[in-house]
């Protein structure tokens, strides 16, 4: 997925964040420089280049840049700013989103925290493709009644690398405007051990390609995974 023009700005300009590091490109500047930038950033940060292989050369800087926002305006809507003749690249995310692929976990509530994250992670691996805004809503209005949903805090059902994996989820969830009406009454599923503002979007055979029986006989009986699996 890439944008249609380079030189027209899509809805909020050309956005883009380092997630490693919290950079976001400067304010309303063209695609031209908003490349440089980031490309300087990198250089300021030699050390994170080795260890994340953040690529330095402009043509592949400009290839992410334009993902990010073509991404981006496809979430929102903004579809008149997309040329849709190719599919999103799991690159882009992957290069993000640069956490470690969660280990298979001992046993118990770690197994879970770990399958949980994975869903996530492939979806975000192989390009975050939602689904529809209508049945993320309807999803999520089932979580939140739902007495699975374990409210507070999300942090308190962490810990450690699973934190950091989640914050980088997070942000890639806000920077690609997935949002439901819900999302300031949901936490995270006490069965699954997923975070619910973000679980909703995901595609029905991502999450069951991490959900074993064991998993199942803990989700709530009117759970939307369970429902939407019997059709
Ligand atoms: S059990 Fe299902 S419906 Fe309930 S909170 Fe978890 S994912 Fe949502």
């Amino acid at each position: 997925m890439r944008l249609k023009s380079r030189n027209a700005f899509a809805p909020g300009g050309f956005q883009f964040t380092q997630p490693e590091t919290g950079w976001n490109a400067p304010k309303w500047q063209s695609f031209d420089v908003v490349v440089k930038e980031l490309i300087k950033h990198r250089k300021g940060n030699p050390h994170l280049v080795k260890k994340h292989d953040w690529s330095l050369d402009y043509d592949t800087v400009a290839n992410e840049i334009d993902e990010y926002n073509a991404v981006r305006c496809r979430n929102a809507g903004y579809f008149d700013f997309i040329a849709q003749d190719s599919p999103p690249s799991p690159k882009l995310f992957l290069s993000r989103f640069q956490a470690q692929k969660p280990a298979a976990a001992a046993a118990g509530s770690m197994k879970r925290v770990a399958a949980g994250i994975g869903a996530l992670y492939e979806w975000l691996g192989s390009g975050a493709n939602p689904v529809s805004k209508e049945k993320a809503e309807s999803r999520a209005g089932t979580c939140v009644t739902c007495p699975m949903n374990g409210k507070g805090d999300w942090t308190r059902f962490f810990t450690g690398p699973a934190v950091e994996m989640i914050k980088k989820q997070l942000a890639i969830k806000h920077d690609l405007r997935l949002e439901t009406s819900h999302d300031a009454e949901l936490g995270v599923c006490e069965a699954c051990m997923c975070q619910l503002t973000l679980k909703p979007w995901v595609p029905l055979e991502t999450i069951l390609h991490h959900t074993n029986d064991d998993m199942k006989k803990r989700l709530h009986p009117k759970c939307w995974i369970l429902s939407e699996s019997k059709q």
